[in-house]
């Protein structure tokens, strides 16, 4: 049951225009925002300039929606809700697109600057799953905010404009990597070794009154900090900044059909997933999408699927819509129907023997739907019942959007979980799906362009026909 690639039908000409295109506003995306909160800015501005209302001004002015009005809700700046409200009432439940928006990194510590030998440096813990080896050697960016006690928000993106410095972790030079290199993968760099250096010039006598300054490189890192950011040490306490890798976005490829990209996990499922929302006109269902946060470490905490924030927002929503009861609330989310958005690990043939062939996902086939994720018996699994999937089938095929159904690699290789069984908690159908990834989760990722294309028309068909 191979399935066919989904490039041919866009031959050279306007169709393969329309998908080069697309992607080239998503290469844009992806290079500017590469944290949730970056992320989340886009979505919001994008939103408010496509019609779409703050959810909380209703709420405030205790205003009333109707039918066709377009709503969102930001949750802490760190995700949203999107809802494009139908003709039924919403106990028949939505049609929901679900994505999450943050993705694997380094995070400064809380008390993150230390010097030595003349060399400042950043302290890290990492965000997620990562392969620590990757990270080192690589120009790295800094990204997020730094909160002061007043609550004055400092923002800072440095080190992704050509005239910005980058920053960095070393890695053992290979002339002295004798005992390393016989070391486990796991264990060749190891989590307190991701230190980010970033100076080494010593405040000079002259530049502070007192007569010997201790920690001279620390101190001269603190006072540019000050002086561009009017930050103290101290400020780093409730600062959530992000090491990110540093640089754009880029076409992939002589005949340019991948991007190549950090965070693509999962951003290259809910931008198409947004648009979607926005580029279809109103229907009988409501559509919702839903934009999520710490996907990567477990769906914890007020701004990660496991929180309340959804069912609070549908709560709102009807009861702006004048349908509000609490049995309302739980009918609408068990008559919903998800699709859960999460990369697809692509099919690597330089690593083929992790991978079993014929339940695999292959760049350039489409949109891939998982029946279910999980490792080791399916555990942790979403099982996408097969009548839903039935319907998903046919929704795919009326509208000729290219798919293909896949599992993460090999049983017992490993495996990995997404939101979709959170959602499946409501009692709705709900099915992962989403775009196969290469590198998946290393700093840079590649993706194919036609299939961001093809989840792009697909989650289209899905609000529409689900
Ligand atoms: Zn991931």
């Amino acid at each position: 049951m191979e399935r066919e690639n989904a490039w041919k039908k866009y031959p050279a000409g306007k169709k393969r225009q329309a998908v080069m295109d697309y992607a080239e506003g998503y290469r844009k995306f992806l290079s500017e925002c590469k944290t949730e909160r970056e992320c989340n800015d886009y979505f919001v501005k994008e939103a408010l300039a496509n019609g779409f209302k703050n959810l909380e001004d209703v709420i405030a002015g205790n205003k009333k929606l109707k039918a066709g009005d377009k709503v969102f809700l930001s949750n802490y700046g760190k995700g949203l809700a999107m809802f494009v409200i139908g003709k039924e009432p919403l106990e028949k439940g939505m049609n929901i697109l679900g994505a999450h928006i943050d993705s694997p990194r380094m995070d400064l510590k809380q008390n993150p600057l230390y010097e030595d030998t003349d060399m400042a440096l950043l302290d890290t813990h990492y965000y997620g799953g990562v392969k620590k080896y990757q990270w080192v050697t690589i120009p790295l960016a800094l990204h997020g905010v730094i909160v002061k006690k007043d609550g004055t928000k400092v923002v800072v993106n440095v080190g992704d404009k050509p005239e910005d410095p980058v920053f960095g972790v070393s890695d053992l030079l290979i002339h002295l990597s004798a005992d390393q290199l016989d070391k486990k993968g796991a264990k060749v760099i190891e989590g307190e070794q991701l230190d980010v250096l970033i100076g080494s010039i010593p405040l000079g006598e002259k530049d502070k009154k007192d007569e010997k300054v201790k920690e001279a490189v620390k101190a001269n890192v603190l006072e540019i900090l000050k002086k561009e950011y009017k930050i103290e040490e101290e400020d780093f306490l409730s600062a959530e900044i992000e090491v990110v890798p540093a640089g754009d976005a880029r076409d992939y490829g002589f005949d340019r059909s991948m991007i190549m990209g950090y965070g693509h996990d999962d951003r290259v499922c809910a931008y198409p997933s947004f648009w979607a929302m926005v580029d279809t006109k109103a229907g009988d269902r409501t559509y919702a999408c839903l934009l999520v946060d710490k996907e990567e470490i477990g769906s914890v905490g007020a701004t990660g699927m496991e929180s309340r924030f959804f069912e609070n927002t549908v709560a709102e929503l009807m009861n702006a819509l004048g349908q509000y009861s609490e049995l309302g609330v739980r009918r609408a989310l068990a008559n919903s129907k998800a699709l859960s958005s999460d990369v697809s690990a692509a099919y690597d043939t330089n690593f083929a023997s992790a991978f079993e062939k014929k339940n695999a996902a292959y760049f350039g086939r489409g949109l891939v739907f998982n029946k279910y994720t999980g490792a080791r018996g399916k555990s942790g699994s979403n099982d996408a019942s097969a009548e839903y999937v039935g319907e998903v089938r046919r929704i795919m095929d009326d509208a000729k959007v290219s798919f293909q159904t896949a599992e993460l690699g090999k049983v017992d290789q490993g495996g990995g979980g997404t939101i979709a069984y959170i959602l499946g908690n409501y009692g709705m159908r709900v099915i992962d799906s989403g775009v196969a990834v290469l590198n998946m989760h290393a700093p840079w990722e590649i993706i194919s362009k036609v299939d961001l294309y093809e989840a792009y028309l697909g989650y289209i068909a899905f609000l529409k026909k689900a």
